[in-house]
């Protein structure tokens, strides 16, 4: 969006140096609905394409985010301070989700027919999804590219324009993003771009946007709800979560300790969808830990993950760890000392109790609570008795179907860490505090799109149902008939 107006700017730096990465607007609510109101001829614009057109253009971006690849992971690691590897992990899966929603939304939202039912059997019945409008996209700063792009790619797939603001953590991202994708569609602001703070996010909350996508804490999501309840706006809330591993008595342990350590230590812990929490069979349990704690005392911070990319986040880890260890938790690795002044050190948490912070609030940081069940149905109450439901892994070789289906979140990987998110037709979202809608897969593309329904028809029904020339003759004739259809049993 243009910036000429724009007094305020801020500074993105590199939470590992401090290196201001790039200075931003502040962009104010009169700018931001600015920008809303450009979107919606944009929008017009862009629905007019049609499914083909559309995906002409998402192609073409989705080609300079592969062909640039390593200059966008490079540029997220400096914003973030994470390894360009995990850069890399979290842009090729946005570029798999780019390349479905566009292969996929006219298959999905495209026009299809309906069974108009023997009533009105003389009707041609029909669906399509349409497009909302502009969607407003506000994203956090832990997944900069993977998160906000779960939804703009869906919401663009699905024929809308986009008003994205990114973190303040990482407006250099969503401006590479949004610069590359101007590239395709020159003509028209379809995808634009408004940076600040809290502010800037409330002020696109309460514009004349058609829906409001939403990625980050369940506190901000309760705040955007109630901006976005005055104008009726819906919205899709992808908040925080505290992921359980369930690991059962016949589980691969060296599958599930890597798991274990990699959901909880990469990224620094900074995963919505990272794991917090373990439970472990008492049978295993001695031996799971002991592979645990080995694999967990070669993870090197500053080299196997980087920085808290929010200096404030440090707080929120001390506080855990103290609370969990002043209640008879005991750390294994890490503990108290291991919160520094930009890195943490893995800490592996037991003996923790169930009410402590560390085990029902969202930590957002490298440590894992490890506790002992019985058995795996006191694993699924526990893991289950959690305000959040985001996601979950169960490591079980012969029940894994059966206690996934029983886990109280919106997704669930057996076997493996994560392996939901990279799969591109699986919805992802969650439950309670974790928030509600779905980003991905076929619920991704409809969640953008307004379904839209056409009865039209063919020929004058036999029987006049809603006509006031309707015969007493009819109404007796409708009655025998649903009666025969219905009133058997
Ligand atoms: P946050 O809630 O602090 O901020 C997220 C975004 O909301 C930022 O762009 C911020 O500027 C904006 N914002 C702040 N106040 C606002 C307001 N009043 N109105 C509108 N927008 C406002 O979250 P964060 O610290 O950036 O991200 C971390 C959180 O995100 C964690 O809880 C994490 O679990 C969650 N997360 C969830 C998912 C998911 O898919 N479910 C993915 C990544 C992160």
């Amino acid at each position: 969006m243009t910036t000429a107006h724009a007094v305020d700017t801020f500074d993105s730096l590199n939470p590992a140096t401090d290196e201001v990465i790039g200075t931003f607007p502040v962009h104010t609510a009169d700018q931001v609905e600015e920008a809303v109101a450009r979107a919606k001829d944009a929008a017009a614009w862009w629905a007019g394409l049609g499914f083909s057109g559309r995906a002409d253009r998402l192609a073409a971006w989705k080609g300079i985010l592969a062909r640039r690849l390593t200059e966008l992971c490079k540029l997220v690691s400096e914003e973030t301070g994470k390894p360009t590897g995990d850069a890399q992990l979290e842009s090729v899966l946005a570029i798999e989700h780019l390349a479905w929603a566009t292969k996929n939304a006219h298959r999905v939202l495209g026009r299809k027919r309906r069974s108009p039912g023997l009533l009105l059997a003389n009707q041609a019945a029909s669906v399509e999804y349409q497009p909302l409008g502009v969607v407003g996209v506000i994203g956090p700063w832990n997944y900069p590219v993977h998160t906000p792009l779960g939804s703009v790619s869906y919401a663009l797939a699905a024929g809308n324009a986009v008003v994205f603001k990114p973190s303040e953590y990482t407006p250099a991202v969503g401006t590479w993003l949004v610069d590359a994708f101007a590239e395709v569609v020159p003509e028209y602001p379809v995808l634009q771009l408004v940076t600040g703070f809290g502010p800037t996010g409330a002020a696109l909350s309460h514009a004349e946007v058609d829906k409001i996508a939403f990625t980050g804490s369940a506190a901000t999501g309760r705040k955007i709800m109630t901006a976005a309840a005055k104008r009726l706006t819906p919205v899709v809330i992808e908040a925080g979560g505290k992921d359980p591993v369930l690991v059962d008595e016949d589980a691969d342990l060296d599958a599930a300790a890597e798991a274990t350590v990699w959901g909880a230590f990469s990224n620094a812990g900074q995963t919505c969808a990272g794991v917090e929490r373990v439970y472990a069979h008492e049978r295993v349990y001695d031996e799971f830990l002991a592979k645990v704690v080995a694999l967990t005392e070669q993870v090197e911070p500053g080299q196997d993950y980087g920085p808290m990319t929010m200096p404030s986040q440090l707080a929120i880890v001390r506080r855990h760890i103290a609370d969990a260890l002043a209640r008879g938790g005991r750390a294994l690795v890490g503990g108290e000392g291991a919160v520094g002044d930009r890195y943490v050190r893995p800490t592996v948490l037991v003996d923790v109790p169930e009410d402590s912070e560390a085990v029902r609030e969202e930590t957002f940081g490298p440590t894992v609570t490890i506790a002992k069940v019985a058995d795996m149905d006191e694993a699924v109450e526990k893991a289950n008795d959690s305000a959040y439901g985001l996601g979950s892994t169960v490591f079980s070789r012969r029940r894994g179907m059966e206690l996934a289906r029983r886990l109280r979140t919106g997704q669930t990987a057996i076997n493996a860490p994560f392996s939901f998110v990279g799969i591109a037709s699986l919805p992802f979202g969650g439950v309670g505090e974790s928030g509600f809608g779905r980003i991905h897969g076929e619920e991704g593309l409809r969640e953008f799109a307004r379904p839209k329904a056409i009865a039209r028809q063919r020929f004058t029904a036999p029987l006049a149902l809603t006509s006031f020339a309707r015969s007493a003759k009819t109404e007796a004739l409708v009655g025998k008939l649903i009666s025969r259809l219905h009133g058997r049993r």
